[in-house]
């Protein structure tokens, strides 16, 4: 048995899991916030119960460090040598990886150099990877990219209609993100259905704060919502996804706003929240457009809307779809929007069952037996993903 950690690094912040492999038993999780800045906020799951402590913590490599000797005071671990290795989530891996690779210098370096095409995320986890690496230099780690399972797109699918040439010198395509989350409920789908992943066509709807759409064909992303950046696909909490490129000036021109401004409106203050003036949060919107407000119920049609269109899009690229799965916090949780969603299918065998929908971060099939598309219900876990990428590429388990 080995112990595997999960971390993902943001700019301040580090969220950890740690595993039981190759049981997969979660032996805790925890987040530690407001990295560098005045009073950090380190919390631990210990035998169940969140543990929140407020300290200053100026640095990862501290955070790091804090989070090491909690795992032993609490004796969640007896010893770090218990830890066997680390998977760090990195968000772009470029066309350089299509998969998870172990860590070196060069490995580093490479995701050092992919930062121009995720200015705000890659190097947040390399500060993450670095500080595991000061503090605990001899355990192997792994990366686990967001895009490396979209790798898979067909030129037709990731090519931009731009001149070629754009592609070629600066990598502008389409990336896509969450691969990990499409690529584990896609696995966890076939399992369901009982049938091989090698002759599954699947729509893949991830709909968190962020939210994107994957047609998945045999395993492979052949498709997917988001681009060159997140900000692109279906409309999200506060992102717009798809506009017309050219009301970006025509914005700027009407706003007085720079294209950063706009950008940040776009990225920031759009979507669902642009939309209802509200909230960015959909249980909001949800109680709001219950009451009668008109522009939350737009938000509502508009966000179900997109994605509607997208499951629409992807059936036809597949030539038909056997399942269609809904995931993370808003495709677990809310009925309202898979009901919308999936209303006016039938004319494509989606049968989908009202009763079975009223359920919440369940994994349960919604579809009516005789549905010739499934439709299915599966709370993500890209942590173990990442755990599992750990052990396949660097630890060997000792049953
Ligand atoms: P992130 O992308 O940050 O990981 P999550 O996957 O946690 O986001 O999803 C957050 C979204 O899930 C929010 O819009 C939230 O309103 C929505 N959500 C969570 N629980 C419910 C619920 N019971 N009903 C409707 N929406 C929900």
């Amino acid at each position: 048995m080995s112990k595997i950690i999960a971390i993902n690094a943001g700019s301040s912040s580090l969220k950890f899991q740690l595993f039981e492999m190759p049981s997969e038993e979660v032996l805790t999780a925890g987040l530690v916030e407001r990295i560098g800045l005045d009073k950090g906020i380190f919390t631990i799951l210990v035998n169940g119960e969140k543990v929140k402590e407020i300290i200053d913590i100026p640095d990862h490599a501290v955070a790091v460090k804090m989070l090491l000797n909690k795992l032993t005071h609490f004796g969640i671990v007896e010893s770090l040598n218990e830890i066997e290795g680390i998977g760090h989530r990195i968000v772009h891996g470029g066309e350089i990886f299509n998969n998870s690779v172990l860590i070196t210098d060069e490995t580093i370096q490479k995701i050092e150099e992919l930062s121009d095409l995720a200015p705000l995320h890659n190097p947040a986890n390399v500060v993450g990877v670095k500080a595991f690496k000061e503090v605990l230099p001899n355990v192997k780690a792994v990366a686990v990219f967001d895009t490396a399972f979209h790798q898979t797109m067909p030129e037709r699918s990731f090519l931009y209609s731009l001149p070629y040439e754009y592609y070629e010198k600066y990598g502008i395509r389409k990336y896509g993100f969450h691969g990990t989350s499409h690529k584990y409920v896609s696995e966890r789908a076939a399992e369901l259905l009982g049938r091989p992943i090698e002759q599954l066509r699947l729509i893949s709807c991830h709909l968190g704060n962020g939210a994107s759409i994957a047609a998945i064909e045999g395993g492979k992303s052949i498709d997917t919502s988001m681009g060159f950046t997140p900000l692109a696909g279906v409309a999200m909490g506060t992102r717009s996804g798809n506009i017309d490129p050219a009301l970006i000036p025509f914005i700027m021109e009407k706003t007085g706003q720079s294209e950063i401004e706009v950008l940040d409106i776009l990225n920031k203050k759009s979507g669902v929240l642009g939309i209802s003036g509200l909230s960015s949060d959909l249980r909001d919107i949800e109680q709001a457009a219950e009451e009668g407000n008109d522009r939350a119920e737009t938000a509502l049609e508009v966000f179900s809307s997109r994605i509607h269109k997208y499951i629409g899009s992807y059936a036809a690229q597949m030539s038909g779809v056997d399942a269609i799965i809904f995931t993370a916090g808003i495709g677990e949780n809310s009925d309202i929007i898979r009901s919308r969603v999936l209303c006016g299918l039938e004319f494509m065998g989606v049968y989908w069952d009202p009763t079975l929908n009223q359920v919440r971060g369940e994994e349960r099939c919604i579809s009516y037996p005789h549905s010739p598309v499934k439709v299915i219900i599966i709370p993500t876990n890209e942590e173990v993903m990442i755990a599992r990428d750990v052990v396949q590429i660097a630890v060997p388990v000792h049953h």
